[in-house]
């Protein structure tokens, strides 16, 4: 699948779309989820243009790998949810439910959250 360039974390890296942003740096940009699940929802998202968790992990760089990880692990230790712990979520393509095609971590928390996996509909 090619990267659209007109997704919506697209247009919020490029700042054409506010988001509500918890973190930046050179590899990762992080921001509330505008339709939360979870009391604390936040999203991670590598600067680069990769579709998925597949597409970044076969084309990434040693770089952009190590950075973008280290931001989520830094993500969820500010928002001071890695004790007592938190759920990271790579929804990837159409069976893993993923909407935004571009890849992105979802950090959910502030709750016990149950069980891994919910039926589809
Ligand atoms: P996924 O199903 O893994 O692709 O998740 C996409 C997520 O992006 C959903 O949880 C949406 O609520 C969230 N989302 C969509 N548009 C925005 C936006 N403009 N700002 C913040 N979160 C968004």
């Amino acid at each position: 699948m090619a990267y659209d360039r007109e997704n919506i974390f697209a247009k919020i890296l490029r700042g054409e779309i506010p988001c509500n942003k918890v973190y930046e740096d050179d590899h990762a940009l992080a921001f509330h989820d505008i339709n939360p699940q979870s009391p604390t929802h936040v999203l991670v998202i590598p600067k680069g243009a990769y579709v998925s968790n597949d597409d970044f992990t076969a084309k990434a760089s040693d770089a952009e790998l190590t950075g973008f990880f280290r931001a989520v692990g830094h993500v969820a230790r500010a928002l001071g949810v890695a004790e007592p712990g938190y759920r990271m979520i790579a929804n990837t393509g159409v069976h893993g439910g993923q909407e935004v095609p571009h890849f992105h971590v979802h950090i959910c928390a502030g709750r016990v959250l149950g069980g891994m996996i919910r039926p589809a509909g």
